[in-house]
């Protein structure tokens, strides 16, 4: 592989899953930036890490949207690997209750020894996700979307200079249009055609693109067939 020269960074995006929660054919959706980030975790992320060539060690800081299991429940088994396998600090950032409701689930998947085994050796912090904030090194933004009763955040992340837009899921709501605004890159949901509950349609992700037409898209949360400018499962894109 060729070193990117200065100045000219590469964003490396391995698509670890790019299925809606109950999709047929997809996984549950997870992606990979840069071998650091992890933005979602709904994919069987270590064995889909390992055929992409991403270190399970090395994800410094791992963004949720929201809490649905199509967006967390991949988590559990690489939580036990950064527990067990590579204890290097990791940042879970997400909205308010986010330690509460992943402890919660560490805890509903390996019972009481999470706490009496695991969570002493789990390297963690978690944080709530400020409006704009810092983590590992990396400076974002929150924008507040609309999704169901919950909502879902979606994050601005500035790496090496490029700014990259990701969704989670939302409805095509006015929050959308500035969460994509001016971003180089944005990964967003496009579950299916026409009435879509609670997320957004093929029609209303194909004008958005066209609404922002110096942002390079890259549709994801599909939750059957495909979409012009959709991603697929193990996808890597160097952008
Ligand atoms: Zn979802
Ligand atoms: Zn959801």
């Amino acid at each position: 592989m060729r070193c990117a020269p200065v100045g000219n960074h590469r964003l490396k995006l391995a698509f670890l899953g790019t299925g809606a929660a109950f999709s047929l054919d997809r996984y549950n959706g997870a992606v990979v930036v840069d071998g650091r980030l992890l933005l979602d975790g709904g994919a069987p992320l270590l064995p889909h890490m390992s055929r992409v060539g991403v270190d399970a060690g090395a994800i410094e800081a791992v963004f949720l949207t929201h809490f649905h299991g199509d967006h967390t429940l991949g988590l559990p088994p690489f939580v036990l690997h950064r527990v067990f396998v590579d204890p290097r600090p990791i940042t879970f950032l997400g909205p308010q209750g986010i330690e509460e409701r992943l402890e919660a689930l560490w805890e509903i998947s390996w019972g009481p020894d999470w706490q009496k085994v695991m969570r002493p050796r789990f390297n963690v912090r978690y944080e709530v996700a400020k409006p704009v904030g810092k983590v590992a090194g990396y400076k974002y933004e929150t924008v507040k979307l609309d999704h169901g009763t919950s909502g879902s955040n979606g994050y601005r992340i500035w790496v090496e200079g490029k700014i990259l837009a990701y969704s989670g899921d939302t409805e095509p709501t006015a929050p959308l249009d500035a969460l994509v605004e001016g971003a180089d890159i944005a990964i967003v949901e496009a579950t299916g055609p026409g009435d879509v509950f609670s997320h957004m349609s093929w029609e209303d992700a194909t004008a958005l693109k066209k609404r922002h037409p110096k942002t390079r898209f890259m549709f994801n949360h599909v939750y059957n067939g495909t979409v012009d400018g959709a991603v697929a499962d193990f996808q890597v894109i160097e952008v």
